[in-house]
């Protein structure tokens, strides 16, 4: 697995490359532009947390809680719809799992 310095290492690397690149291209926006894009994706999922990220949320509007079921517990994702008053809400700045106990948490019934 890449460590946080891992990752700052290959921005680096590819910050340098694109001042080269940026300079062979002669002003083609066009290339350096998608570079940057690629870049960004690259970096995203690179940083992407590799454990999945449960979450006890709830929702904003009706205060039920939202509990992802189905292919929703494999995927996790930002923007969350209650199953009770049908709103969608951003629950974390990262793609998350809405679920109804951490693993292992379990209280009494
Ligand atoms: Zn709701
Ligand atoms: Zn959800």
């Amino acid at each position: 697995m890449l460590s946080e310095e891992d990752v700052l290492w290959l921005v680096d690397i590819a910050k340098r490359l694109r001042k080269v690149y940026t300079e062979s291209l002669k002003g083609d926006d066009t290339l350096i532009v998608s570079f940057d894009e690629r870049m960004a994706k690259i970096k995203a999922e690179l940083e992407r947390p590799t454990e999945l990220l449960e979450l006890l949320i709830h929702c904003p509007r009706c205060k039920e809680q939202h509990i992802d079921k189905g292919r929703f517990t494999k995927e996790p994702h930002k923007v969350h719809a209650c199953q009770f008053c049908g709103l969608g809400f951003v629950a974390c700045k990262l793609p998350s799992i809405g679920v109804q106990f951490f693993n292992g948490w379990k209280g009494v019934e």
